[in-house]
């Protein structure tokens, strides 16, 4: 069980907690710079990196803010948790 330290609320057990998938940058405001085969990329291929990496966590069942979590994917040790919109 992994234990998440929501920057609002304190330690949650990951139960309060939805997996929302890997960082990603925001949808590109200038569409006509990018290829289509970078759109699709951008779209459908994530990232699935081993060792750490950005994640985007959503406290549900608490204070529904969107969490931006550093986990090791090998050890699942958390590194550190952040408000989502604060990068
Ligand atoms: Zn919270």
């Amino acid at each position: 069980m992994l234990i998440i330290d929501c920057p609002f609320c304190g330690p949650r057990d990951e139960r309060e907690f939805e997996y929302c998938g890997p960082y990603r940058e925001r949808r590109p405001d200038k569409m006509d710079n990018l290829s289509a085969s970078d759109f699709i990329d951008y779209l459908i291929v994530p990232e699935n990196p081993e060792g750490v990496g950005r994640e985007f966590w959503w406290h549900k069942r608490g204070c529904g803010e969107w969490l931006l979590v550093v986990r090791d994917t090998r050890t699942h040790q958390i590194l550190s948790t952040a408000e989502a919109d604060a990068e």
